[in-house]
């Protein structure tokens, strides 16, 4: 512990990133509108069964006894004071120290950085930065009963669990005899759904203003689908041309006291620049007096965190689908050099056909060399990023080997709900390996979660290609998976377009959106927006 204490406070002087302020008043000037629907059009798929394991072939695997509660990876951020609630955190199958259908909700929130009682969390002092509790336990408290209202809605149709076991071999550490598992092509494709959302649709506006500035009043509002670090996440249609979007609102007051100005500017920036299937298209922006807005297209499948959950592990050919469609985005941004630096399930969402859409840009940035930010999400961060070191693009490798092994595992590589000891746990390198994880995906696994630079895959001199090349990979076709002509193994539920059964409820806020009554006191912030 006390390294780990002289490691973190050595981070101290070295934070990048601040933001830096502008000087002339906002572009865009929304209508006052008022939200005027809470409830989706197709807000009515509640009360489906929860549904069972992954398929009979995987029994011994999802035997384990879990809870239904589950937790999401709360981001981390370098200098912020209080961070709001966030809902990943941990899985309910996870070895060790595992969260108890108790503690789970106590876990979720108290994510800060320093030892403490979850009843008493006192604000911890973090890279020089006090990081405050995220929930009081009263907070945690309602949070868990809102997570057991739900959980309902986090319930899948049977549809994609039989395409699951249908289409994918099984995993072949439990066919030991077998021949190698058949390419990445398991099923025929899918048919199609009734609408066409084949493309995102967004180049078929008639843009208003300049390319990626929208009018607020252009949309109308329905329900939250989605949380996230400075707002919440709506689902809104086109006016005129009918099609859903996601309204990202980000609390302009909220992004200036946790010094998150530039990454959010930045968020912008890398959104507008990015034309890639696999990362989600943001059609524009606008703000007002209170809020930013980024509009998106509209991922109607929901998180791949919520699939991991309810199926608790993938079959090591499903993983590998994700994993190499995440990897093609990664590449993409790279290309760019662009550092994603929030890989995690959470941020992972499927498309209609199941295929992979990145979203939250919000730790994206553009890095030739290096950077020094302490950002990202505890279970996910790279030796070089808890160190200080200095980083580049290899956090984001490191980051694919955690998705890939929590994705066959189901739990993080080195969790602890203590995040002191997470990051000796990273920092010593020790995994624990279940003892049916698929060896060639281990193989892989282990050569990206390597902290030394030189050896680690990805970041060698033919950089993407190795991990490509390597045999997890070796039936895959990375032509037809990059024009997604590689049907994807779960088929996200679909009744109708403007969907939101894939998503867990919200409470929700009767918010006015398209205040500009007042003096903006960020104009000079977000000239972009
Ligand atoms: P973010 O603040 O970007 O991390 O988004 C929070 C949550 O909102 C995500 O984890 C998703 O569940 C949901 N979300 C974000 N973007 C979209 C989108 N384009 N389509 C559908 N849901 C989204």
């Amino acid at each position: 512990m006390a390294f780990i204490n002289k490691i973190l406070q050595k981070t101290k002087n070295k934070i990048g990133d601040r933001d830096s302020g502008g000087s002339t008043a906002s572009t865009a000037s929304p209508e006052k509108m008022s939200l005027h629907h809470l409830d989706s059009p197709t807000d009515g798929v509640p009360g489906l069964p929860m549904s069972p394991s992954i398929s009979q072939a995987y029994t011994t695997s999802l035997s384990q006894p879990h809870s239904a509660g589950h937790q999401q990876h709360p981001p981390m951020y370098s200098t912020a004071t209080t961070v709001p609630s966030q809902k990943h955190v941990v899985p309910s199958n996870a070895p060790v120290l595992l969260p108890t259908s108790t503690n789970v909700a106590t876990r979720a929130a108290s994510f800060s950085l320093g030892a403490h009682s979850a009843a008493n969390p006192p604000a911890t002092v973090y890279a020089g930065h006090v990081q405050g509790p995220y929930l009081s336990l009263q907070q945690q408290q309602q949070q868990q009963q809102l997570y057991s209202q739900h959980q309902n809605y986090q319930a899948y149709p049977q549809q994609p669990q039989q395409q699951l076991s249908a289409a994918y071999p099984q995993h072949h550490y439990q066919q030991q005899q077998q021949p190698p598992p058949p390419p990445l092509v398991p099923m025929p494709p899918p048919p199609l759904p009734a609408f066409d959302a084949s493309a995102s649709a967004i180049q078929n506006i008639d843009r208003p203003y300049e390319d990626t500035h929208v009018r607020l009043d252009e949309f109308e509002v329905f329900r939250t689908v989605g949380t996230g670090s400075f707002g919440r996440v709506r689902l809104v249609r086109h006016r005129t041309n009918n099609k859903y979007y996601a309204m990202k609102v980000l609390k302009k007051g909220h992004v200036v006291r946790v010094k998150q100005v530039e990454h959010v500017n930045s968020e912008r920036r890398i959104l507008a620049e990015c034309d890639c299937p696999f990362i989600v298209n943001m059609l524009g922006t606008c703000q007002d007096r209170v809020n930013l807005y980024f509009f998106m297209e509209y991922v109607v499948g929901g998180e791949l965190f919520t699939y991991l959950r309810r199926y608790q592990q993938f079959p090591s050919p499903v993983a590998k689908f994700y994993a190499a469609e995440v990897l093609l985005a990664l590449e993409y941004m790279h290309a760019r050099n662009i550092i994603w630096r929030d890989t995690k399930p959470e941020n992972i969402l499927l498309d209609h056909l199941g295929h992979v859409k990145l979203t939250d840009m919000g730790f994206a940035k553009k890095v030739v060399d290096r950077t020094w930010t302490l950002c990202g999400t505890p279970d996910y961060l790279a030796p070089e990023v808890i160190q200080a070191k200095g980083y580049g693009k290899s956090v984001d490798w490191w980051a694919l080997g955690i998705l890939i092994f929590e994705m066959i595992a189901g739990y993080p590589p080195f969790y602890d709900e203590d995040h002191y000891r997470l990051y000796e746990k990273v920092l010593a390198g020790h995994i624990q390996w279940p003892s049916q994880f698929d060896p060639i995906a281990r193989d892989l696994v282990s050569r990206l979660l390597t902290a030394d630079l030189s050896r680690r895959l990805g970041n060698l001199h033919r950089g993407s290609a190795d991990i490509k090349e390597h045999r997890w990979f070796a039936e895959v076709d990375w032509n037809r998976l990059a024009a997604r002509e590689i049907p994807a193994p779960l088929i996200p539920p679909q009744k109708v377009e403007g969907d939101t059964s894939n998503f867990d409820k919200y409470p929700e806020t009767p918010e006015t959106y398209g205040d500009t009554t007042s003096l903006d006191p960020y104009a000079d912030l977000f000239l972009e927006f």
